[in-house]
């Protein structure tokens, strides 16, 4: 059966390549009126929903006065600040290579001549994603901490041998295989990292509240991208089947199981890797067993997306903090979260207002007061 699958994956990348020959000449205007989404027309109303949500969810981390974080930060034990510093840092390196490799990758795979142009927006906000984590910095950190945070990220070996696993996926050539590391990126490997700012939201004086509003946005670009390409995998799926001789359904069936095995030994490959970065994460701070179960859940919920509903990891493996999942899931005050096409919802809130303009101001009157100690930064080649 895998032979049969593979041959059509074959099939699918020569008529592909045949395609695309001419990168520039066969690209035509791009339509985006109702007549492009009919049956008839190829077109598929996801491209052009998800694109309006993205373009309902633009957001700006400069609008987040990072500075209101400040007290509590100096507060955290220096255990903490290092934690914290990590994981952002960490998350910078995903966001860059999100930005710069992983969505430009998959662009060429597009299927429908609209589903690139919401890659499009996938690939800015990750880049405005990286840049989030510098404002945090920026705020937070002395300059020789951030050397030191983004030193540890830009060398990690757990990091690193993650990269290095989606390095020889993306050479594949394979677009489903391509699909479900993406998907696995976006929906499992950032999370672990997110845990942490989440947790730390549900305790008072471990509060970063402008942090943890900066990463809920975050997360709500992640879980559509995940939504997102998980649904485009299952295309992908389809995409394969029609080349088959088998009748649709029957190919399909054989394809789904085959790429389910494909999936599950591709996620055991990084869930290995996760859990040791986890252990390096969060180990000062005693927190690895809550974000493990967190893990589960994540990965459960990545299955999901790829059109997998049978869990991975049962409750008693995958039930994270129950403050967690209610902050993820927005059952807080500050109405991030709501949704037509994921479990997230559309921003609704403003950081700046009249009514909060007095608390801003004396935050950053006091960060005058603050200074960093002056340190060459030593950028490494
Ligand atoms: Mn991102
Ligand atoms: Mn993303």
């Amino acid at each position: 059966m895998s032979d049969d699958v593979k041959f059509l994956v074959k099939k699918y990348s020569e008529e592909f390549k045949e395609k695309n020959k001419r990168i520039f000449y066969d690209v035509l205007p791009v339509d985006w009126t109702d007549a492009a989404f009919t049956p008839e027309m190829g077109g598929d109303p996801t491209d052009k929903a998800v694109f309006n949500i993205n373009k309902k969810n633009f957001w700006d981390p400069d609008k987040h006065m990072v500075a209101r974080d400040l007290d509590n930060w100096h507060r955290l034990l220096p255990t903490w600040q290092t934690a914290v510093s990590r994981v952002f840092a960490g998350l910078t390196r995903l966001d860059t290579v999100q930005a710069l490799v992983g969505v430009p990758n998959i662009k060429p795979f597009s299927i429908t001549a609209h589903e690139a142009h919401v890659y499009n927006g996938f690939e800015f906000y990750e880049s405005v994603h990286a840049q989030s984590y510098s404002r945090i910095f920026q705020t937070l950190l002395s300059p020789e901490k951030i050397v030191e945070a983004n030193d540890w990220a830009g060398s990690h070996p757990t990091l690193s041998a993650k990269l290095a696993i989606f390095e020889r996926v993306y050479r594949s050539g394979d677009p489903a295989l391509i699909r479900i590391a993406s998907c696995l990126f976006e929906g499992f490997m950032f999370w672990t990292s997110f845990f942490l700012p989440l947790y730390m939201d549900g305790i008072v004086d471990k509060r970063l509240q402008v942090t943890a509003t900066i990463i809920k946005l975050i997360m709500r670009d992640e879980g559509i991208h995940a939504y997102y390409i998980g649904y485009k995998f299952q295309k992908q799926l389809e995409e394969y089947a029609k080349l088959s001789s088998k009748p649709f359904d029957e190919a399909l069936a054989e394809i789904k199981a085959y790429y389910k095995q494909v999936a599950l030994d591709l996620f055991f490959e990084i869930y290995k890797l996760e859990f040791q970065y986890t252990e390096d994460l969060y180990e000062d701070i005693g927190l690895v067993d809550e974000v493990k179960k967190f893990l589960h859940y994540n990965a459960n919920k990545t299955f999901m997306n790829l059109g997998y509903n049978d869990e991975l990891f049962g409750p008693d493996e995958a039930t994270p903090n129950a403050q967690v999942i209610a902050l993820m899931n927005g059952n807080t005050t500050d109405d991030i979260f709501s949704g037509e096409l994921s479990s997230y919802k559309i921003l609704t809130h403003g950081d700046i207002n009249d009514a909060n303009w007095d608390v801003v101001k004396e935050v950053f009157d006091k960060r005058k007061d603050l200074s960093h100690p002056k340190v060459s930064l030593n950028i490494r080649d």
